[in-house]
């Protein structure tokens, strides 16, 4: 590979104020260490309310590889990512949290497996200790349901730290859906991919960003925009209970005549109807998840909106 190769560092920065300096040092001797290539840093500041705009306008003003995303206000991490690749302009993309938690070190393997022509290089944790058991746990539960129902495969224990080459990026962007499930979005564009395996650090500073209720809401991402099985169950119970009452049915009509009209069953039948009352509340809700998403979608908002780029944004 020529000299002029680059490759981009995509990062997104969300009240990461305490720890930018310390990124900035942590992967600076990294990025020196490699040679033959020139990088540049994209950071994205997903609207954050404290100095990170600050911090990062002081570090890009030494370093001239580092370029400054500023959204208009909090769009998510997937937003945020989206919002970085889209501008990142390598010949390799590296998307990497602010945090540390993936470590620099790491990019040096990844760019010896891009250069042995892998396409796609994967980080992959095989040890999550930085984690809280709460979150180790309820992230195996989901790779285990999702890629059982779905018919695309998310790799277990991988983020979004990966190495893209360019042809899998374009292929990234061609995505045009509003609602981004990243690690989804990666899995369908498939492309030649090998891994490279790493200890999840802890936080470097600051606390992280995703709680419980939000990490809900992003599984239910992840199942909804890559399987539709949860709708198509409904089909399948259906015709299951549809199968059953008919049974029943048949049993209660030829006893009735044989035996005569028989008042009690006051039981059976609130339970039944209870049963099918909350079974059918049940499918609503989920019909209810994907028209609210359809909705979404056919609003065609932008993913992201930019308040203004700074740095290197003048070549182009
Ligand atoms: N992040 C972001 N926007 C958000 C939430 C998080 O850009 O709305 C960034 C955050 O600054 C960090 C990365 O996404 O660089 C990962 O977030 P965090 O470390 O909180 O997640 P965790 O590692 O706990 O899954
Ligand atoms: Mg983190």
């Amino acid at each position: 590979m020529q000299a002029s190769t680059v490759v981009s560092l995509v990062v997104p920065f969300y009240n990461e104020g305490v720890g930018v300096d310390a990124f900035f040092k942590a992967i600076g001797a990294t990025l020196a260490s490699v040679d033959a290539v020139t990088f540049e840093i994209v950071c994205i500041d997903d609207g954050s309310k404290d100095d990170t705009l600050a911090r990062l306008l002081t570090a890009s003003r030494s370093d001239p590889r580092i370029k400054i995303l500023e959204l208009s206000r909090n769009f998510g991490k997937e937003a945020a990512l989206t919002a970085g690749l889209d501008v990142a302009t390598g010949d390799a993309v590296i998307p990497m949290d602010a945090d540390l938690q993936d470590p620099p070190e790491l990019i040096i393997r990844m760019i010896e497996k891009w250069r042995l022509g892998a396409d796609v290089v994967l980080a992959r944790r095989i040890d999550r200790n930085g984690d809280s058991v709460a979150k180790r746990g309820t992230a195996n539960l989901f790779y285990k349901i999702h890629n059982h129902v779905s018919h695309v495969e998310i790799p277990a224990n991988v983020g979004d730290f990966r190495l893209m080459n360019r042809a899998s990026v374009e292929a990234l962007k061609r995505l045009p859906e509003r609602q981004r499930f990243m690690k989804g979005m990666f899995a369908w564009i498939g492309f030649h991919t090998d891994v490279v395996d790493y200890t999840r650090q802890p936080r470097s500073a600051g606390t992280s960003k995703f709680t419980g209720w939000k990490l809900w809401n992003f599984a239910l991402e992840g199942f909804t925009s890559f399987s539709s099985a949860p709708l198509r169950i409904w089909t399948y119970i259906g015709a299951f209970s549809t199968l059953l009452t008919l049974i029943y049915l048949i049993f209660i009509v030829t006893r009735t005549l044989i035996y005569g009209v028989d008042v009690p069953g006051y039981a059976s039948l609130l339970v039944t109807v209870l049963f099918f009352g909350s079974l059918q509340l049940l499918s609503v809700g989920i019909l209810g998840e994907y028209i609210g998403r359809i909705y979404t979608e056919s609003k065609q908002r932008p993913v992201y909106v930019v308040r203004q780029v700074y740095g290197n944004s003048d070549e182009s």
